[in-house]
């Protein structure tokens, strides 16, 4: 993506070419993601969790977490950046605050993903009785290798910096320090958080066409632009910030909110709950979610799966309900739109059958999931034994992918 000078003829060009490509590098990948998306002009409202960032309503507040090792502290001047972002933007009349936890000791997370980091460490969220208040967590932490800072696009609001990538690219500018590069790149995770440039009309659906908007997939700054004082872009450009507006005045979807740091989405007979690295499909009404599974718990339970896991798909189950009986949320949850709520739905259809014969009623299911558009999801059926054997009695009640 990083356009290259006309004519590299002069070693100063040539410096500012391999200027851009080590930003480019750095930059270029923040995101990860955005290929399980649907098209962005078509997005329903449920993608669209920005507006609880923006919008005053439902969410008055915001609380944002920023939480570092010991060995990677970010900048005051990255933070009062974000600070400055999130207020410019998000209209919270019960206000918007950045709270810093205690430094995490850098032995004690050594080798974990920053996503399971997160999970044992996002501790200063709302409480789970706070209906009232959005929430986005930070992590800075430091790799061996300097990994791209990135957002977590099945959880909206979750940062992650690796201060090893900041410093590496800072060294690699003349006049630059850390946080010349830390700001713009944490201000550009911040409008992913708010939803930016997934409108296709200025841009590729996760990043904007304009060079010298914050949104744009490389940050770069020329050597003679250098030698001019420039620093990277750290505003959004007119477009993106027109969206900002569009977005703020849509009424977020009612299905969607925060339950202490779970994002949540409540359908008629299921419930997705989410953090980093994270998807819960539970069935039932959401009321009858048990507290071992709410709020800050779910993100403990992650602890008994083992810290390699990229992705925990996980399901909970009235464990009283007979098999057969969870056809109908079941159903609904195999046919979600997110296909990783598919993924964890066909997973509890797959323990269900592996306890005993499944009944007609989820074995119409497993056929159903077999023809699913995604390859996961199908699959996971291809992996479920036919039958046509009567409705089994319950199972465990939890369980997760391998
Ligand atoms: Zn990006
Ligand atoms: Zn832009």
């Amino acid at each position: 993506m990083s356009p290259a000078p006309a004519a590299a003829r002069t070693r100063a060009v040539a410096l500012a070419l391999a200027l851009a490509l080590a930003l480019a590098a750095a930059a270029a990948a923040g995101c990860r993601g955005p290929q399980s998306a649907p098209p962005s002009d078509k997005l329903p409202s449920w993608e669209r969790p920005d507006a609880l960032f923006l919008a005053p309503e439902p969410c008055d507040a915001l609380v944002i977490e920023v939480d570092s090792t010991v060995d990677a502290p970010p900048s005051d001047a990255a933070l009062d950046a974000l600070r400055s972002f999130f207020a410019a933007y998000c209209e919270k009349p019960a206000g918007i605050s950045i709270v810093r936890d205690e430094s995490i000791p850098a032995e004690s997370v050594r080798g974990l993903t920053p996503e399971r980091i997160a999970l044992r460490h996002m501790s200063l969220a709302p409480d789970p009785r706070d209906r009232a208040t959005a929430y986005v967590y930070v992590l800075y932490y430091r790799s061996d290798d300097g990994r791209n800072p990135h957002v977590n696009w099945h959880y909206p609001g979750a940062i992650f910096a690796d201060i090893t990538y900041f410093r590496r690219v800072a060294s690699e500018i003349p006049g630059f320090a850390v946080e010349d590069v830390e700001a713009p790149l944490l201000v550009h995770e911040a409008g992913h958080v708010l939803g930016l440039t997934r409108d296709e009309s200025h841009g590729d659906g996760s990043h904007c066409s304009n060079r010298r908007c914050v949104m744009y997939a490389v940050l770069e700054v020329s050597l003679e632009g250098l030698s001019r004082g420039e620093r990277l872009p750290e505003a959004p450009c007119d477009r993106c910030r027109a969206d900002i507006a569009a977005a703020r005045s849509r009424r977020p979807d009612a299905r969607l909110g925060f339950v202490g740091p779970v994002f949540v989405r409540r359908e008629p007979r299921y419930t997705l709950l989410r953090l980093p690295g994270l998807l819960m499909v539970a069935l039932g009404d959401e009321a009858a979610i048990p507290a071992e599974i709410r709020g800050r718990a779910l993100a403990a339970r992650a602890e008994i799966y083992p810290a390699e896991a990229q992705y925990l798909y996980l399901y909970w189950r009235p464990p009283e309900a007979a098999a057969e009986s969870l056809a109908g949320p079941l159903g609904d949850a195999l046919r979600d739109p997110d296909a990783a709520a598919r993924h964890a739905a066909a997973i509890l259809l797959r323990d269900l059958a592996s306890a005993g014969p499944l009944g007609p009623r989820l074995d119409a299911l497993r056929r159903l999931a077999l023809d699913d558009v995604d390859p996961g999801v199908r699959s996971i059926a291809e992996s479920i034994p036919e039958s046509a054997a009567p409705p089994d009695t319950a199972g465990g009640a939890t369980g997760r992918s391998p």
